[in-house]
Order: C-alpha cells, then sequence, then structure tokens
C-alpha cells in the first residue's frame, strides 16, 4: 500500500478556545462539512458528535481530546479536540505537543478571555502557528474589531484580518474574503449552502464604478432585501482599504511579496496566499476569520483557511530526540523513507475495542501487525489492528504514515509520552511532562459489587489520565485518588458510574500537602539486636539537607574505604526512601531533600540488608527532626471576571480565603481579578461563587506552585492528621 494522501496534504489540528467560546460546535460544524457526520448536532441538545462522553454532553464541557479525522479539498484534517476547563490543561498541553497548527476560537462579544490567555502562551510554548476565528457573530454585542484589538493587546500577537464580516448581530449576512476577493452569503441556519459571488477587480481610479459592479455582482447570486443591501454595501466600502491594510502588513514581513508590492504590479490571489501562508507558518502573525458556527456561518471559508494556512507535517522542523543507549541528539524528518518513529500520547480504554493507544507517526511508516519498539521502556511490542478515528466510528486501515495520527489496538505496555520507533534506529522522543496531583479524596464502593469492579476501573481510568492517580492507604483501610482539582475528580467518579457502572461514595476532598526541610543536619541510625543467635547489625550517619524547591530528591554515597560493604548502600538509601513517604510533622511526603551517607560501620556476621535498610530509616527520621521541619501546601490561582456590582464582595470573599490578590484589571463591563489563593481554601468556591454573584461571575482555577504553610494554619493542620494517624 502506498499512502493515499501526500503528506504536503495532512493538517494535524487542534481547535482551542476559552470554554463556551464555540469550540464543540465550530468542531461540530467542520464534521458536518467535510462529510463524516449526517445531521447536524447541537451541543444545546447534547448531540455534538465530538462530545461522545456522556457527562460531558451533561456539562457541555468537552474533557477527553478525542481525534477525529476528516477531509476537505483533498486533504486530511486531524483534529484534536481540546478541553476548555482549565482543570485539564494537561490535555491541552499533550494535543499541542502532537499538533502542528491550531484555530483557535474566540467568542465575539467576549473577546479574548482568560484562559484563551493561558493557551494563548502554551500554544507559543510550542511554537504552533495559528489562525483566529472570531466566532458568534450573530450575538447581540459582537464586535469583530474589538475581537481583533484584543488578540493584539491581550496576547501580544499580530493579528491580521483576512476576511470582513458583512453585517454583525441579528443581521450578520457572511463575509468578505479580502485575498480570494469573494463575498460569501449564508442563509437560513440549517447550514443551506451559501451563496459566493467574486468581486470584480478593483478600480482605485473608479471606486463607485467598482462599487456599483461589485453591488451588481453580490446581487446577483443572492437576495438582499433593503437593510441587507445597505450592509453589504457599507463593507464593500470598506474592503479596498481592508484588501491594501493587508497587502502592505503581509509584504512589511514578508520578502517576496514586499518585492511585487514595491514594483508596482497587481497582486495575485494565490501570491497573496502563499504569502499570508509564509508569514503564517513562521507565527509571525494570525490570519483572523469571523464566523458563526451556531448559524453555520463561516465554517466552510474556515476550512479552506486550514488548507491554505496552516502546516502540513512536512513544514514544521523535524522531531527531535536521543539515542536511548548512547544519548546522542537524534532527529528524524517527517518523510516515509526515515525509520519508524511515533509520541503516544493518548491512552483510552475503550468498551468496544479494549484499550486503544493514539500516536503521532513522526517519521516512517507502521503496518498492521509489526513489530515495534517502546524506547521509554525497552520493550518490544506488536501493533494489533490500527484505527483511524472518525467523531463516532473507526476506521481499520492497514499503514499509518509519517505525519498522521492514528490509533492502535494490541499495545499492552505503551503509555502516555512513550515513544514507539524501529528497534534497529531506537529513539527516545522527549516525553510529555505532567505535573503532581494536589487534591485527594477517599473513596468507597457503595456496594458489594461496586467493590469488586472499582479497583479495576479505577486502574483503567488512572492508565488514561496521567494527572489522575490511586492508592490504597493500608492505614486507614481506604482507597485514595488524587488528581488536579476538584471538578477533575468530580469527573471521574462520575464517568466511574457511567461508564462502568461503579457506583461510589466520596469523602470530603483533602489537600496533597507536603513537607520539606529549612535547613541542614545530621543523625546516626543504630539498628543492634544481637541477642543470641544470628543477629541485626546496621549503623549508618546521614545528613539531611534542603534543595530548591521542585528539586526532587537526591542521594548521594560519601562512605570512603569499607565502613559499609557497597552491597548495603542501596538497602540504606531504600530505608530512606521509606521513610520519605511519610514525614515526620504530619505523615505527608516529604519533598526536595538531599540525603547524604557519611558513614557507617557493619559486622561481619550479623549485618543484612535489611539491618541497613531499617538502619537508614532511623536515621533519616531522626535528622529530619533535627532538619526544622515545614508543611507545605498547594496554592492556586485564580482569575474571577465580575460585574461591577459584586467586585467588592468578590475581594473580600477572596481576602477570607487567605487569598492574595495579584491583579485587578477592567474589561469591557466586567471587573478581573487574579488571586493567589491556597486549594484548602477553595472548596466549594463555584458554589460560593454562584451564590455571591447570583451566577454572573465566572472563573477558572489552576495549580500554581508548593508554599510554606503559616504557622498557626500549619498547627491545626498537624492537630488533625496527629488525631488519627498511628506514629
Ligand atoms: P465550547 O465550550 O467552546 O465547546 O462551546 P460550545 O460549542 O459548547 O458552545 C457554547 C455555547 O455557545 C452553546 O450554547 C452554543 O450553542 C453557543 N454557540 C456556539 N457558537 C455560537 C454562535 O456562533 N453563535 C451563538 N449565538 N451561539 C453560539
Amino acid at each position: 500500500m502506498t499512502r493515499s494522501v501526500l503528506i504536503e496534504k495532512v493538517r494535524n489540528i487542534g481547535i482551542i478556545a476559552h470554554i463556551d467560546a464555540g469550540k464543540t460546535t465550530v468542531t461540530e460544524r467542520i464534521l458536518f462539512y467535510s462529510g463524516r457526520t449526517y445531521k447536524i448536532g447541537e451541543v444545546d441538545e447534547g448531540t455534538a458528535v465530538m462530545d461522545w462522553m456522556a457527562q460531558e454532553r451533561e456539562r457541555g464541557i468537552t474533557i477527553t481530546a478525542a481525534a477525529t479525522t476528516c477531509e476537505w479539498l483533498g486533504h486530511m484534517i486531524n483534529i484534536v479536540d481540546t478541553p476548555g476547563h482549565v482543570d485539564f490543561t494537561v490535555e491541552v498541553e499533550r494535543s499541542l505537543r502532537v499538533l502542528d497548527g491550531g484555530v483557535v476560537i474566540f467568542d465575539a462579544v467576549a473577546g479574548v478571555q482568560p484562559q484563551s490567555e493561558t493557551v494563548w502562551r502554551q500554544a507559543d510554548r510550542y511554537h504552533i502557528p495559528r489562525i483566529s476565528f472570531v466566532n458568534k457573530m450573530d450575538r447581540v454585542g459582537a464586535d469583530f474589531w474589538r475581537t481583533v484589538g484584543m488578540i493584539h493587546d491581550r496576547l501580544g500577537a499580530r493579528p491580521v484580518p483576512i476576511q470582513i464580516p458583512l453585517g454583525v448581530e441579528d443581521k450578520y449576512l457572511g463575509l468578505i474574503d479580502l485575498a480570494g476577493e469573494v463575498v460569501w452569503v449564508f442563509s437560513g441556519d440549517k447550514g443551506e449552502p451559501p451563496v459566493t459571488a467574486p468581486l470584480p477587480k478593483l478600480r482605485p481610479q473608479e471606486p463607485d464604478r467598482w462599487l456599483n459592479e461589485a453591488l451588481t455582482a453580490v446581487t446577483l447570486v443572492a437576495k438582499l432585501d433593503g437593510e441587507a443591501l445597505r450592509t453589504c454595501e457599507a463593507a464593500l466600502r470598506e474592503f479596498p482599504k481592508r484588501r491594501d491594510q493587508l497587502i502592505e502588513t503581509v509584504a512589511e514581513l514578508d520578502d517576496q511579496l514586499l518585492i511585487s508590492y514595491v514594483e508596482g504590479h497587481p497582486i495575485s490571489e494565490g501570491e497573496l496566499k502563499k504569502a499570508i501562508r509564509r508569514v503564517t507558518l513562521a507565527s509571525v502573525i494570525t490570519p483572523v476569520l469571523c464566523g458563526s458556527a451556531l448559524r453555520n456561518r463561516g465554517v466552510r471559508p474556515l476550512l479552506d483557511a486550514v488548507v491554505d494556512y496552516l502546516p502540513s507535517p512536512a513544514d514544521v522542523p523535524p522531531v527531535r530526540g536521543t539515542h536511548p543507549k548512547t544519548g546522542e541528539a537524534l532527529i528524524r524528518r517527517a518523510s516515509d523513507e526515515e525509520p519508524f518513529a511515533a509520541l503516544a500520547f493518548k491512552i483510552v480504554a475503550d468498551p468496544y475495542v479494549g484499550r486503544l493507544a493514539y500516536f503521532r507517526v513522526y517519521a516512517g511508516k507502521v503496518s498492521q501487525g509489526n513489530m515495534v519498539y517502546n524506547s521509554a521502556r525497552g520493550e518490544r511490542e506488536r501493533i494489533g489492528r490500527l484505527l483511524q478515528m472518525h467523531a463516532q466510528h473507526r476506521e481499520d486501515i492497514e499503514d499509518a504514515y509519517a505525519g498522521s495520527i492514528v490509533a492502535a489496538v494490541g499495545l499492552k505496555n505503551t503509555f502516555t509520552g512513550d515513544t514507539l520507533c524501529d528497534q534497529s534506529h531506537p529513539i527516545l522522543l522527549e516525553a510529555i511532562k505532567f505535573p503532581e496531583p494536589v487534591i485527594s479524596v477517599a473513596i468507597e464502593p457503595r456496594t458489594k459489587e461496586d467493590q469488586d469492579r472499582m479497583s479495576e476501573t479505577l486502574g483503567r481510568l488512572s492508565e488514561e489520565d496521567p494527572t489522575f492517580r490511586t492508592r490504597y492507604d493500608s492505614e486507614t483501610g481506604q482507597t485514595i485518588i488524587s488528581g488536579m482539582g476538584e471538578l477533575h475528580l468530580e469527573i471521574i467518579v462520575d464517568r466511574m458510574l457511567r461508564e462502568y457502572r461503579v457506583g461510589a461514595h466520596v469523602g470530603k476532598p483533602e489537600v496533597a500537602y507536603r513537607e520539606t526541610i529549612t535547613r541542614a543536619a545530621k543523625a546516626e541510625g543504630r539498628f543492634i539486636r544481637q541477642t543470641g543467635g544470628h543477629g541485626q547489625y546496621g549503623v549508618v550517619t546521614l545528613e539531611v539537607a534542603p534543595r530548591e524547591h521542585g528539586a526532587g530528591f537526591r542521594f548521594v554515597d560519601k562512605i570512603v574505604g569499607t565502613a559499609i560493604p557497597r552491597e548495603y548502600i542501596r538497602p540504606v538509601e531504600q530505608g530512606v526512601k521509606e521513610e520519605l513517604e511519610t514525614g515526620v510533622l504530619a505523615s505527608y511526603p516529604v519533598v526536595d531533600v538531599e540525603v547524604t551517607l557519611l558513614d557507617g560501620s557493619y559486622h561481619p556476621v550479623d549485618s543484612s540488608e535489611l539491618a541497613f535498610r531499617m538502619a537508614g530509616s532511623m536515621a533519616a527520621r531522626a535528622a529530619l527532626r533535627r532538619a526544622k521541619p515545614v508543611l507545605l501546601e498547594p496554592i492556586m490561582e485564580i482569575e474571577v471576571a465580575t460585574p461591577e456590582q459584586f467586585f467588592s464582595d468578590v475581594l473580600a470573599d477572596i481576602n477570607s480565603r487567605r487569598g492574595q490578590v495579584t491583579m485587578v484589571d477592567q474589561r469591557g463591563h466586567m471587573r478581573m481579578v487574579r488571586a493567589l489563593v491556597p486549594l484548602a481554601e477553595t472548596f466549594g468556591y463555584a458554589t460560593d461563587l454562584r451564590s455571591l454573584t447570583q451566577g454572573r461571575a465566572t472563573y477558572t482555577m489552576e495549580f500554581d506552585h508548593y508554599q510554606e504553610v503559616p504557622p498557626a494554619v500549619a498547627e491545626a493542620i498537624m492537630g488533625k492528621v496527629r488525631g488519627f494517624v498511628r506514629r
């Protein structure tokens, strides 16, 4: 088999936006126009094709990045649907990692919202070229140009409108494509085909004659009554100036276009589009389009723009990695001739086919039944079936080529972030980084049957989502689940019930506190039992010292000579690590410490691995006690948008939560507050904010950093914990 679509005709894109901007609706319309779904679904009615998980439908938010493939003008477009809720930014990150280009959706009324800023910055980090779609042009208060201004001011981007809207609000009729010199007029709300009218060539010397001819061209194909006609005329009057601006801006940034421009010959559509493409791919500009996905307006030209202006896998730099053994830097070009290299970016437990691994092929090709090498784990695995995923059905394919995004069945030991490659040309691509969970709850099965299935289900879900963890606490006999926020865990519990029919009660959310130390300290650990028969003997001296925040644990062996035989060093380290799992203050894990093994002694007969493990443990515990331990708590960044009249209440409430306001701002008629608030004080914030503001404020919340707990609060936490912890 050879590839069915040339690599230049592949587009891997993500649709990214603030929640509610219309990402689901746009995606759904794209699938409709590109012929893969047959009935227009409505998010409001909960039938959108991409939102296939039941509770997503209810909540109206998209959580899991479902990859879907469609076709447009002979191009293959792979869309990875990215979540809009900040509790799931890790999903956005992992999608960005495998995408080549993005469509960023803005709400024409709200403009640039806080989460768009977050996502925009993430996309900047991954150097993802983007086009911007100003959606909801039909809404009261929509303003295309204001939104363009906000993209410039808030995001520091260079927005370049390549369309101008025809009308606005309930008079929003369509758009004029500046590069193509075509008017698009949409009628009806059910996706009726739009009419297009090519405009006559511009005649700067005879503007009135041009305008008349242009209006005639439009009215020839579209029935426009009095008001619509006036709207159209107004937009056409603006057209020559806007097109000139477009050419000027692009010529300033693109040498090839600049030459034509200064030489003064007319710039052709093809020439202009190629120049726009070049500066978009270089992430110098973001072309801006407009539309109303809900009314099916502007989605086809958006698809054209994806094809015209977003990169193919061949346009992006070769993927980088290292040799798994030697660490040598390697690259793989996006070509079928290169050795196979792919990145697994999502594992899904599918109720029908089992474990599905989504991956992006960067180089080479792979076929059904092939053995591949997982270089992250050093294991070989067989690819069973290869699937191309459409929103609601899957298509078996024989091969997957460079640049494609597909899913495989049969990979048992491949996890998110792993590299799959050709074993004779191994490469390790950079893994995806996931943050540690910050919140935990105890979870209990509702019934006996639930009990049997709960741990299996939790295991599967944590396999899908690397920021979700599950563990059994033997001290309390409870199962504890941990994640990135209250909503994150709520959704997991919801999924258990709906997808796997496992009912569970959850306890109160608990903050994932940590402990660390603030100064260095030494201690000795002696584990000696020599009362007849074979005894135990291990003695070690350790020093513990604080490390930089986030630096993690490090063990240093400074034993000289034979104070402790080599085979007992590892057991000492093991003992230390075990001890660090439950700190001395309130049994939380101890982080960011360096432990140095300084000295020790042994006994030729009585020493054993066990004795040194115990001695390591005892020494670590004693040293931690002397090293001024402190409690750390996760701090969240909250951003609230509230109408003016609730502003002071919102501020007062943040203060009462030990919050620290870092920014206040005015956006249109809304006041914005950004603050750092300890996670422990944020429980139930959604409900409290709703009642405080009659449901009119919105907020986003994201983990920011760990910070030392103030002494008075620490006392309370330790008191509570000591109440039921045995040590
Ligand atoms: P997402 O959260 O970004 O996926 O947004 P959705 O696609 O779920 O849309 C959020 C809400 O905005 C839904 O009620 C949609 O019906 C509505 N919506 C989406 N696009 C438009 C549009 O073009 N015009 C109007 N008026 N509403 C829209």
